[in-house]
């Protein structure tokens, strides 16, 4: 069977996940991984972002709970949500410092400061997804704001590219590897396919499984991930998780 090594992409109730950090981390250590990160959604997202107020409260509850687990590390993460064209996200700089790490991925719903200004990119996006359908004009569009977000800003990850938004996925790779941004096979998400996967792979990319666990028996899970990466062609070493 498959396996991860670590599972950087796991949502709590924080966010909308079911379980509490606890919960995903007891999985975690069940399933051997020696690495978790917590990383619920960004603040911005106006239904499911985690509570600006919350952050340090997170952080509180993972230190506590640190000694009782000392076979895993356990990292505070987040999926931030890239917020408008200028690839600009949904965290503070105060913010980000309490962060061990800092994945982007693109969601509807986080309009940032000026909802008004990129309400246009979202409410596109809704509708061209709904329809699985998109225009070269929007695709290069959303191409152009993760470029930007992994050129702006210090990311360890994209997650699920390509999902809910449309990209020119050649772009992307290209900025991920020249950044060394990593580039997500979510499990939960069919994204990255496995057809893009095998175009990111012409660049000199680093992929990653993430779960994207929002309940925490599938913390570490990575079958349909996998199955997508063979599917591929590309070599499983390119994986820096799988073992
Ligand atoms: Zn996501
Ligand atoms: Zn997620």
């Amino acid at each position: 069977m498959d396996r991860i090594k670590w599972d950087y992409h796991t949502h709590t109730v924080y966010s909308h996940g079911k379980g509490s950090i606890e919960d995903n981390v007891k999985v975690a250590v069940k399933k051997g991984l020696t690495r978790i990160a917590i990383s619920d959604h960004g603040p911005g997202h106006i239904s499911y972002g985690i509570k600006r107020a919350k952050i340090k409260e997170m952080r509180k509850d993972i230190e506590s709970i640190k000694h009782k687990y000392p076979e895993i590390e356990i990292l505070l993460g987040v999926e931030a949500n890239v917020i408008n064209r200028s690839g600009a996200l949904d965290i503070t700089d105060e913010e980000w410092e309490l962060f061990d790490i800092v994945m982007a991925g693109y969601h509807y719903g986080a309009f940032g400061e000026k909802p008004g200004h990129d309400f246009g990119i979202h409410a596109k996006n809704l509708v061209m997804n709904s329809f699985r359908t998109s225009t070269p004009k929007i695709k290069a569009e959303n191409t152009d704001l993760m470029v930007k977000a992994v050129y702006e800003n210090d990311l360890l990850a994209i997650t699920h590219p390509g999902a809910k938004y449309d990209i020119y996925i050649a772009e992307v790779a290209k900025a991920c590897a020249e950044k060394g941004v990593w580039m997500e096979i979510n499990n939960s998400h069919p994204f990255l396919t496995a057809q893009t996967i095998a175009e990111s792979a012409e660049y000199d990319v680093t992929f990653v499984i993430g779960s994207d666990a929002h309940v925490p028996h599938k913390v570490g899970n990575c079958e349909r991930a996998v199955e997508r990466l063979n599917e591929s062609g590309v070599d499983r070493s390119r994986v820096i998780n799988l073992l």
